[in-house]
């Protein structure tokens, strides 16, 4: 790993002025004065999605009324913007479909892995995984009542765990919390060795990371609208089905969007022909349609560019932390090797929750995970090297001052 040495807010300056992806920024609606390190979890808004939403209300619902489901392609949106997010993380056409959120997504694939490998009776996964992928995998198995249990290991564990019980292994790309980055194809492979199917969840990768689904033989996928994609609030989710693995058993949730021929009503469900039968209802338009702007805006980008700069931005933000945080007891949560760290980094500290308070007070804005964790987001088509510099020197001064320690920093609110 080598480590550059920052000195001078100039030499991020510079930094920016050679930045091949810098005429992005001016594409979000920023605030002023605001440094945004949460694109991980809430993505910036793109400064074309309002004249869109606006467009699709007034004019097709508003104008053409029932008929846009036809005329402005309204009943293709799904398979339209899922086509889309197939190429940004690798997919063949006909893998990736937009529908409902990451969480009922995992069900919808959880149940189709367990069904696919009706002898085995485990879901393998990471306990430090997102509690939403382990409740679903929970739920799911309990719901299936043969048996079927998640086995929710250490890190560490789970690599020997991949024998001939489990059914399918279910890992987060890049970990949550920790900004820890799996080997896709490697652990994909030993799943595969021992006949097991692999789910990846691409919360945090999509959007961040490149990926390639397809070199890699990933099974099974899900991920997120509204983090790196820009798509915003609630904004629904994607899904990736390997096209060997379609439609060999019936859809879990067999809703008449994905039926063969919705508009015939007939009285029994038949299955559409590839990934358009993981659909299930009604999709939500208007969110639909905010997504695609920010999928297209991520397509613009070359994503050996975006992931290029997302190293250098959080190497950086690293190696000003190591400079000017020494004394005030943050620890590292996040791998220094730059090939196991996704686009974020996480700093421990007892005081994580009034600290990142304090912080955003002064307009750096990060998240908190409890119990401990400070969660920095490294979104590279809008975050400037300089933002990097001045929101290291804002965290510093919230340390030196011992701002963070005032009451009105210490009350916890709902959403954190
Ligand atoms: C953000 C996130 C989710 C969110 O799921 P929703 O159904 O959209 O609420 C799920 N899994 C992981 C790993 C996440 O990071």
């Amino acid at each position: 790993m080598t480590q550059a040495t920052f000195r001078a807010r100039a030499q991020c300056e510079a930094l920016d002025r050679n930045d091949t992806l810098q005429g992005f920024r001016d594409r979000f609606a920023l605030p002023e004065n605001i440094i945004y390190l949460d694109g991980n979890s809430l993505g910036a808004l793109p400064k074309a999605t309002p004249a869109r939403i606006a467009r699709l209300v007034e004019q097709e619902w508003g104008g053409d009324l029932i008929r846009s489901w036809n005329i402005h392609g309204w009943a293709n949106l799904q398979q339209r913007v899922g086509e889309k997010i197939g190429r940004l993380i690798g997919a063949r056409p006909g893998e990736t479909l937009v529908a409902d959120s990451t969480s009922v997504n995992l069900f919808k694939l959880l149940a189709t892995a367990v069904q696919l490998r009706p002898e085995r009776r485990i879901i393998l996964s990471e306990a430090s995984n997102f509690p939403t992928d382990l409740y679903i995998a929970e739920g799911l198995a309990g719901f299936v009542g043969r048996g079927h249990q998640l086995r929710a290991l250490p890190t560490d564990a789970i690599e020997a765990a991949i024998d001939d019980d489990v059914a399918v292994v279910m890992l987060t790309h890049v970990n949550y919390r920790t900004g820890r980055m799996w080997d896709m194809a490697r652990i994909t492979a030993r799943a595969h060795a021992a006949g097991a199917l692999m789910l990846w969840d691409l919360a945090h990768s999509a959007g961040a990371v490149p990926l390639d689904l397809a070199a890699s033989g990933v099974d099974l996928a899900v991920g997120c609208g509204y983090k790196y994609l820009n798509g915003g609030p609630g904004a629904p989710a994607f899904l990736f089905i390997a096209a060997h693995l379609q439609n060999l058993v019936s859809p879990p949730l067999s809703g008449w969007f994905g039926h063969e021929n919705p508009f015939a009503f007939e009285p029994t469900y038949r299955p559409a022909p590839g990934i358009a039968c993981a659909a299930v209802g009604t999709p939500p338009v208007i969110s639909l349609a905010a997504l695609e702007v920010g999928v297209d805006l991520m397509l613009a980008a070359d994503a050996h560019e975006i992931r290029r700069k997302s190293l250098a931005q959080t190497r950086m933000f690293i190696d000003l932390a190591g400079q000017h945080l020494g004394p005030y007891g943050f620890t590292l949560v996040s791998p220094l090797e730059d090939a196991q760290r996704g686009s974020q980094v996480c700093l421990a500290h007892q005081a994580a929750w009034p600290i990142m308070q304090a912080l955003i007070a002064r307009g750096v804005i990060g998240d908190v995970r409890a119990p401990d964790i400070l969660r920095f987001g490294f979104a590279p088509l809008y975050l400037r090297y300089v933002d990097v510099w001045d929101a290291i020197m804002q965290l510093e001064h919230v340390m030196q001052s011992g701002a963070w320690k005032e009451a009105r920093y210490q009350a916890k609110a709902q959403v954190t």
